[in-house]
């Protein structure tokens, strides 16, 4: 049986598995990463595959290849993984490298766009040749898919529609420098900005954890919501909106048939329905198929988009 090697490359975790072309996941396992640099996860994904070799082992023959889904900019054609810090470059040869040390020919993309790569191959991309996949997790990204084909752009950058202003007017300025981005409103990232820059202005039973690094709970503040919790309903609502919008702009764009969702917040349905409620249904009458929840397992999905990405499809 012909199968593919997929690692999924996250801020936190790294999961690395054996997919056939079917996208049947056969085995895998999880590590952590927690890396700050290219160089350092790179030290991880080496020590990692050594020891999924080493403890797991192939399910029959040598994998075809190896596909990685990683975060940043990223060129498949070249292999390099340019950069995951916008002040920074470091780029990595990284598909040679990995094929070098463990013989597997190696390639790798950008992780929403593996994600993508996985719904054009197992999931909506079975009906549709114009959808539009968002992603809303820790932070919002898009892959867009036009006539069968993703949109990349000059510089492997398209997509990072987290970045646009969506008409929902908070005040919180956004790493890129702009104000209210919708990442800024609607990510974990955003919701939890959101709630320490409006806590003093509604009333709240949320807990705002003061730990460095600790973020507010999502499903905490959508129970909080469901009670009646002012600021929540606040929180809740303009994620919501703000995810909205970023719907409504992205169809106006690219005339897509199908809008599908993954990441772990719009996983939640509670907001999902709120989304649904605000859109305006004359914005979105071309979208025959809907705004669907992506039908791929979302604890799966990077690893499938790394997967889809060895079988270079
Ligand atoms: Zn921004």
């Amino acid at each position: 049986m012909e199968t593919y090697l997929g690692l999924d490359m996250g801020g936190t975790k790294l999961l690395i598995g054996e997919v056939d072309r079917y996208g049947n996941i056969l085995r895998y396992k999880h590590y952590k990463s927690g890396f700050f640099n290219q160089q350092a996860a790179y030290t991880i994904i080496r020590e990692s595959l050594d020891d999924y070799i080493a403890s797991v082992g192939w399910v029959g023959d040598k994998p075809v290849s190896m596909g990685v889904g990683l975060i940043g900019r990223v060129d498949p054609n070249s292999g390099v993984w340019l950069q995951i810090d916008p002040h920074r470059t470091e780029s990595i040869a990284l598909a040679s490298e990995l094929e070098k040390i463990y013989g597997i020919p190696c390639r790798i993309d950008n992780d929403v766009k593996s994600a993508t790569r996985a719904e054009r191959v197992w999931g909506v991309g079975q009906f549709s040749k114009n959808f539009v996949y968002i992603n809303v997790g820790t932070g919002i990204a898009v892959g867009t898919v036009v006539n069968g084909r993703q949109i990349r752009g000059s510089h492997f950058n398209a997509g990072e529609a987290g970045h646009m202003r969506v008409g929902v007017n908070v005040g919180i300025t956004c790493g890129c420098g702009r104000t209210d981005c919708v990442e800024t409103i609607a990510s974990g990232m955003g919701i939890d900005k959101c709630a320490r820059y409006l806590k003093d202005r509604y009333e709240t039973r949320l807990v705002i954890p003061m730990e460095n690094g600790a973020r507010v709970n999502v499903q905490d503040v959508v129970d909080l919501c469901g009670k009646g919790d002012p600021l929540c309903n606040v929180l809740i609502q303009n994620a919501a909106e703000g995810i909205a919008n970023l719907i409504m702009n992205l169809v106006r764009i690219t005339d897509p048939d199908t809008v599908v969702m993954g990441g772990s917040i719009v996983g939640n349905e509670f907001i999902f329905d709120r989304i649904l409620a605000a859109l305006n249904q004359n914005t979105m009458r071309f979208v025959t198929n809907g705004v669907v929840l992506t039908k791929l397992n979302p604890k799966f999905v990077g690893l499938l988009g790394a997967a889809a990405v060895a079988m270079n499809m």
